[in-house]
């Protein structure tokens, strides 16, 4: 045994009341470092699902919209969900997918600043949301102006023109965490509003949306809140703008009363109107029971340990593999919950960690190793940058069956 060995032993110790993995049904020869593109499966949702399919489906038929509480879902656990990022209940909505929510998040936030013409960007965000915001900026006339989320503030000191700041908080490839309370701050003295992307903090990363005064903010669900393939986005609506919240997809379920079949839109009072259409029972039921899993845990503590975790695993790659180029910051203040190295052979790197059991993901030059860490420890840190050393040794990542690539990356 040696120093990284005794050091990964001690700092397990050191956080075992925060080692969580029991709770989740991961292959035990597999380090998983990608629960922020697919969480884990959590114990108890074969088993929730099942009942929701057999019992309140199979028996309940259409009754269970009432009798299984199917109807308010998208309400309750989004409330669950605004437990971990710092929402009182009442502020979070389910369904759709980000992309969605997105797209009638700008549109809102255009509604709530008609007349002013600039949006601010990041240009690394993820494609989706640079997609939808450029659609979004056609339809309401707003110029997008891309600037870096450090210059954020300088940018909107003394202007009046910026409607929103549409941002992520925790960079998808570099895991850069933003400073959110900050930006927020100077949005609002320049009365824009925000519009945060939560997709890589939920349940990683304090984020307080009510303490910081957030606007609005969209997540998926299915990365550190473990929901599952395609489980269904949030969407936050802070209290004080719902009554102003235009629902440009203006779908029956966010109506007022929806059973009155009426011919015109009402919006319902709360953050129901920003409901759309019909929610998938099937994925809410597996995500509610995922949340579950995390309803004892307080996400302060989430983040003590991914921090101790993803510093550890830069100390372990720095002493393993010198010349290590991270993409992450190394101030654990800056970084939210991965690590990311850059080579130029990412991709070959991935699959060969990935044939010896060390499972993260490639982004274009970037190897990204994501760090759940309610289900990871130092010891599977070190186990990770091991691998990542003898990859490199051996040069596997050169390996002609590496090359190929599938659908999904
Ligand atoms: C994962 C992710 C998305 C995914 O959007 P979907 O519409 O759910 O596919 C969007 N934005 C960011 C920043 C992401 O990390």
């Amino acid at each position: 045994m040696d120093e990284l060995d005794r050091t990964a032993r001690a700092l397990d110790a050191e956080h075992a009341a925060t080692d969580l993995r029991a709770r989740f049904e991961l292959p035990p020869d597999v380090v998983y470092l990608d629960g922020n593109s697919l969480g884990p499966l959590a114990r108890g949702v074969g088993d929730a699902v099942a009942r929701v399919v057999e019992q309140e489906w199979g028996r309940g038929l259409v009754g269970s919209w009432n009798d299984a509480g199917w109807w308010e879902a998208p309400l309750r656990v989004g409330d669950r969900i605004g437990r971990l990022v710092g929402a009182a209940p009442g502020q979070v909505a389910v369904g759709d997918s980000t992309s969605v929510r997105l797209y009638q998040s700008l549109h809102a936030a255009a509604a709530l600043r008609p007349g002013r013409r600039t949006v601010l960007a990041d240009p690394s965000s993820f494609p989706t949301d640079l997609y939808v915001l450029a659609s979004v900026a056609r339809q309401v006339g707003w110029q997008i102006a891309l600037l870096s989320p450090d210059d954020v503030p300088a940018r909107l000191s003394g202007s009046d023109d910026v409607a929103a700041v549409v941002l992520s908080h925790v960079d998808y490839r570099t895991g850069r965490l933003w400073d959110l309370p900050g930006v927020t701050a100077a949005a609002h003295a320049a009365g824009a509003v925000t519009v945060w992307d939560l997709c890589h903090s939920a349940g990683a990363v304090p984020v307080d949306l009510d303490e910081h005064g957030v606007d609005l903010a969209v997540g998926c669900t299915y990365k550190y809140l473990n929901g599952g393939p395609g489980a269904p986005a949030f969407g936050y609506v802070a209290h004080r703008h719902q009554d102003a919240f235009a629902n440009v997809l203006a779908g029956w379920t966010g109506h007022a009363d929806p059973f009155a079949m009426s011919g015109t839109y009402v919006p319902a009072p709360g953050v129901a109107r920003a409901r759309v259409g019909t929610p998938p029972i099937l994925s809410l039921a597996a995500l509610d029971a995922a949340l579950v899993v995390l309803d004892d845990v307080d996400v302060r503590a989430v983040r003590r340990r991914s921090s101790s975790l993803t510093a550890f695993l830069r100390a372990c790659l720095e002493a393993l593999v010198p010349g290590t180029r991270f993409a992450s910051p190394a101030d654990d203040d800056r970084r939210g919950s991965q690590v990311s190295v850059r080579h130029d052979e990412a991709w070959g790197i991935v699959r060969a960690l990935a044939a010896r059991g060390v499972v993260g993901d490639h982004r274009p030059g970037i190897a990204r190793l994501g760090v759940g860490a309610p289900y990871l420890t130092h010891a599977d840190m070190l186990t990770a940058a091991r691998t990542f050393e003898a990859v490199l040794a051996g040069g596997e990542h050169r390996a002609a069956e590496h090359r190929v690539r599938p659908t999904v990356t």
